[in-house]
């Protein structure tokens, strides 16, 4: 698995650790590197692994305020203290669909002491279509504190297998290495991962897919009246109306009504929100249509 990444992506196998998703390469990190006393830093909307793989290995969670629903990278450096051991970064990151630009992710960098360790998951990396996007791997490659995940659970569609990766400097994976499970991923996901990687035409025709229809998902639901996060990503953030009757549960009940399952995100402090994720053609079209129904336009 890790040779087959490192040809695709030109990257030393020696510093690819795999794992059983990219949440248990994150849960690795947080366990080798954070303990009792120590706090590691994430966004005010990022993504609720961090939370739990930080509060799981005893260090404190520090929450950096956002600014329109993106990472702020000024808030994050505020924070940081003698204790800091880690940034978490989602970018773009889930569920708000928001990025930061790789030249805020460098002065993030910059702005750190040596000592903390940056994490970059780059989760949907592979969807992005900015100029001013990089998903992590140039710093992965140069810095001595920075670690990228990536995930074969999004643009490959392969979640269930549970297939994730990371790239970091030698010292990282060394430690990570030292206390992963043995047999952290089956010979399945293998693979799988493997033919995965390799399919270069699967990944532009996902990507491609994408491009057609984020758009289409932004615009239809802005001509209904509702509000959405401008998205990088494979899914959109549908904000609704603080009105009786016309808030995100009661779209999310009446979605569910009629078969169709998006996400409530109260837990990421959106209470009033929908994530939706690009479909099929019709599973797109669908929502679009209950949602004007919904909202008594139908
Ligand atoms: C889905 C997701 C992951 C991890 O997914 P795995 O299935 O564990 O690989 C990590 N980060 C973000 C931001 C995600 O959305």
């Amino acid at each position: 698995m890790r040779a087959a990444i490192g040809d695709v992506y030109g990257l030393n196998p020696d510093r690819i650790i795999c794992g059983a998703g990219s949440d248990e390469i994150l849960s690795l990190i947080a366990y080798a590197y954070l303990g009792a006393g120590d706090e590691a830093i994430y966004s005010e909307h990022g993504f609720l692994v961090y939370d739990i793989a930080i509060r799981a290995a005893g260090a404190v969670p520090v929450i950096a305020p956002e600014q329109d629903l993106t990472t702020d990278v000024d808030a994050i450096l505020a924070r940081v203290t003698a204790k800091t051991k880690m940034v978490f970064i989602a970018n773009p990151n889930n569920p708000t669909g928001t990025y930061l630009p790789f030249e805020e992710v460098r002065r993030l960098h910059a702005g750190l002491p040596a000592h903390v360790l940056l994490v970059l998951d780059a989760a949907y990396g592979e969807y992005v279509r900015r100029n001013d996007y990089e998903s992590g791997l140039e710093l992965a490659a140069t810095a001595d504190n920075v670690i990228m995940t990536r995930t074969f659970s999004k643009v490959y569609g392969l979640a269930n297998l549970r297939l994730g990766w990371g790239f970091g400097p030698a010292h990282v994976i060394d430690a990570l290495n030292r206390i992963r499970g043995p047999f952290n991923v089956s010979g399945v996901a293998i693979a799988a991962g493997v033919a995965a990687v390799k399919d270069r035409d699967f990944l532009s025709r996902a990507v491609e897919h994408n491009d057609k229809w984020l758009p289409w998902v932004t615009s239809e639901l802005e001509a209904l009246g509702l509000k959405v996060t401008p998205s990088v990503g494979n899914f959109v953030l549908v904000h609704f109306p603080d009105e009786q009757g016309k808030r995100a549960v009661d779209a999310d009940a009446y979605l569910l009504d009629n078969g169709c399952v998006l996400r409530l995100v109260g837990n990421y402090g959106l209470p009033n929100a929908l994530r939706m994720s690009i479909g099929t053609e019709d599973a797109n079209r669908t929502v679009v249509g209950l949602l004007k129904s919904f909202l008594g336009q139908a």
